[in-house]
């Protein structure tokens, strides 16, 4: 019998999108630019910088945007939360946004800014992500991204409720949401089906993290819901002092997995990139995503 290896086509039907962080210093902002040089002519339907936490990356955030904008030909998409800021003053930074010439938004409510503790929201601000939706898109018809949880966020009472929550966003304007990293096709598929029985007519796009240190992963998927299968934990057994093995096997398990989703209709991919290229171009790669001029 003849099996065709599961990456043996060059695609032309699949669209990535890159998440990457704004940097610290000179010496991350070089990395950063260099990871966005070697993605570029994978031509992603967008590039997405986060906020951090507490609006702490505020003008590092913008400043990246910015010269994402002005310096390459990509689409930026600039995250935006609801923490510690009032209405006018989210409203203000977005439509500076707008401005600047920034169309897309990736819009959320935040987290507080200790971890374990209870989020609260500002008193004059949007109370949560389905309210800053609305907010944008009352101060521009912004192209908007939002969150979704297909482990359920840790704040929601059921898996229902959580849907309810994503479907309010989407009533409220989102155009497509991106979904927390996860590690079982069967979980992102069961999510899909859930949110089709719903009601929810949106596009929903996988968070694909490409994991090479199970130890560093652990400790955001504690935070945000998500589950650490034990066969990951045992793929990286062992290899702590080999890095360039553990680059390997993180393209091969997140390929592996784009694959699943792939066969299951999936034609779009987002990758938190950790502001890294090789990974998230070597998946690509396998994917059959090639680079164009
Ligand atoms: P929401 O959708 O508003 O709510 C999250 C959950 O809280 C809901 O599922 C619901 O269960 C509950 N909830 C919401 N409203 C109510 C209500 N009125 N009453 C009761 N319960 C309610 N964080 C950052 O700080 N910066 C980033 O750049 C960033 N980027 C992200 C990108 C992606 C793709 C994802 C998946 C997450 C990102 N996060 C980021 C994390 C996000 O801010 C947290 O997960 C946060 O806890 C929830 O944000 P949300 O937009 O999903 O919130």
């Amino acid at each position: 019998r003849h099996h065709e290896p599961l990456f043996a086509q060059t695609r032309g039907d699949i669209a990535v999108s890159f998440e990457f962080f704004p940097p610290k210093t000179d010496k991350m902002a070089d990395t950063l630019w260099e990871s966005i040089q070697t993605l570029a002519p994978l031509q992603p339907r967008f590039v997405s910088v986060t906020y951090g936490a507490g609006g702490s990356t505020r003008e590092r955030t913008h400043a990246t945007v910015e010269r994402i904008l002005k310096e390459t030909p990509l689409t930026p998409a600039a995250h935006l939360t609801c923490v510690g800021a009032s209405r006018a003053e989210v409203d203000a930074v977005a439509q500076e946004y707008w401005d600047l010439g920034v169309r897309h938004i990736v819009a959320l409510r935040g987290d507080a800014p200790e971890a374990g503790i209870k989020y609260q929201p500002h008193p004059q601000g949007y109370r949560d992500a389905t309210e800053l939706v609305a907010g944008l898109k009352q101060v521009a018809p912004f192209d908007i991204s939002v969150a979704a949880y297909p482990e359920m966020h840790p704040d929601s009472s059921s898996r229902a409720f959580d849907l309810e929550n994503l479907k309010r966003k989407v009533d409220a304007g989102a155009d497509r949401a991106i979904t927390q990293f996860f590690f079982s096709a069967d979980c992102f598929f069961r999510f899909r089906d859930e949110a089709a029985a719903a009601g929810l007519d949106v596009e929903i796009v996988p968070g694909i993290l490409p994991v090479s240190n199970v130890a560093t992963t652990r400790r955001f998927a504690q935070a945000c819901g998500a589950a650490i299968p034990e066969w990951l934990d045992a793929m990286f057994e062992g290899l702590d002092d080999l890095p360039s093995a553990r680059q390997l096997i993180a393209a091969t398990v997140a390929a592996e997995l784009c694959g699943q989703l792939y066969a299951g209709g999936v034609r779009h991919f987002h990758f938190y990139t950790l502001n890294r290229a090789e990974l998230s171009y070597a998946i690509c790669h396998l994917l059959g995503v090639r680079a164009r001029a």
